[in-house]
């Protein structure tokens, strides 16, 4: 974790407020209580759109309207998502507007039962939405031919947001990751398997039908297909691989994978001594003490930036990271996993004042591995050995 970045959570405070966990995200609206953010490209896919979709049959106003209309159906589509989620008590922490669609982050995940019917309640949304219009333009009696929908015009405006609607929830339906079918998928098998065999299964398919979807684009010279492949491709190996982190972690403490046998600074010492340790020990992360008291962190990038501007005779005090990310041994490791995900993050484990261990991501990549090869985690305080 780089100096400055504003991760600090409280000792065993669960909840995680502040900043996106989704790196790349801009502007955010709170749609009740949830905080809508925009990836940034997002907003390129809208300017694409806007730029591409002005033809000689339409004006620019409806033009824009009929993005904004299709833009405000996904954003309806995610909050369809929050709701059923806050019915079945999984609170969204935040909804991500990407150009293939917005995902809602959840809390926890939920069990299958709720995973199954807050996946659907997004294509729901749409296909209630595609009903309305179709309701109105019944009711005005303004249909007109299917085979003009490929030539938008002014008149057929409705009917276009109408169809957009029924493609959003066909193509959400889609049993892949990160779609909500493949959501659907993980929590039909769920019912039956285990949550891990499940997510394993559905990740599975989801690359598969990538791969045939990529397949079919490159034959048919169909770069969105492809670049959507792309995605779902993407999104399925990153699904899986956390879901079964998570599964992995959950229910167990911090102090399971925390290192124990580490090296500490003291707040006296300099760069040359801390570079000395960095050779020594395979450690990157070193805890500073002052008096028995942890004071900062020093990293190894940290480390190497003093070396190179303030030399080997700086103090480590004016270098080391105030501002660490802090972890009680007691909480739960799937709630550290996510802080941890920046790859050579490092947080301190601290009981009350006391220092009881380090986390990293590459500990915790090492303790994933061990546990997916069957090792059963100590969770019984072991002794440490800092000095
Ligand atoms: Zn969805």
């Amino acid at each position: 974790m780089s100096p400055g970045e504003p991760l600090e959570p409280q000792p065993g405070d669960g909840r995680q407020t502040g900043n996106s966990f989704i790196p790349g995200s801009i502007g955010t609206v709170r749609v009740g209580g949830v905080p809508i953010r925009l990836h940034f490209t997002f907003i390129l896919l809208f300017v694409f759109l806007l730029v591409v979709g002005l033809g000689e049959r339409q004006s620019a106003p409806l033009h824009i309207a009929y993005i904004a209309a299709l833009f405000g159906s996904v954003v309806l589509h995610e909050l369809g998502h929050a709701l059923v989620g806050k019915i079945h008590r999984v609170r969204t922490l935040e909804i991500v507007m990407f150009p293939i669609g917005g995902v809602a982050r959840m809390e926890r995940s939920p069990s299958p039962r709720a995973e199954i019917w807050i996946a659907l309640a997004g294509p729901l949304v749409n296909l209630l939405i595609a009903l309305a219009l179709a309701a109105v333009l019944l009711w005005t009696n303004s249909f007109t031919p299917l085979e003009e929908l490929a030539l938008p015009s002014d008149g057929n405006l409705l009917e276009r947001i109408a169809a957009g609607n029924i493609v959003l929830a066909l193509f959400n339906l889609l049993p892949a990751f990160p779609m909500d079918g493949g959501r659907i998928l993980r929590g039909v098998l769920a019912l039956r398997k285990t949550g891990d065999e499940a997510t394993r299964l559905a990740a599975r398919v989801s690359q598969f039908l990538a791969i045939g979807m990529g397949l079919y684009g490159l034959l048919s010279t169909n770069y969105m297909l492809i670049f959507i492949a792309f995605f779902v491709y993407l999104g399925a190996a990153q699904e899986g691989a956390a879901a079964v982190g998570r599964m992995l972690t959950h229910g167990l403490p911090v102090r399971a994978a925390m290192v124990t046998d580490y090296r500490t600074l003291a707040h006296a010492e300099t760069i040359r001594d801390a570079a000395n340790l960095l050779l020594a020990t395979t450690q990157q992360d070193f805890p500073v003490m002052h008096g028995g008291h942890v004071i900062g962190l020093l990293g190894r990038n940290a480390l190497l930036r003093a070396m190179a501007t303030g030399g080997p005779d700086s103090y480590v005090s004016g270098t080391m990271d105030r501002n660490f990310l802090r972890l009680s041994p007691d909480q739960d490791l799937s709630e550290a996993m996510r802080l941890l995900t920046p790859p050579g993050s490092c947080a301190l484990v601290m009981d009350g004042d006391e220092l009881v261990g380090l986390l990293t991501a590459e500990k915790l990549s090492e303790f994933l591995l061990l546990r997916r090869f069957g090792m059963q985690p100590e969770t019984t305080p072991r002794s440490g050995a800092a000095d």
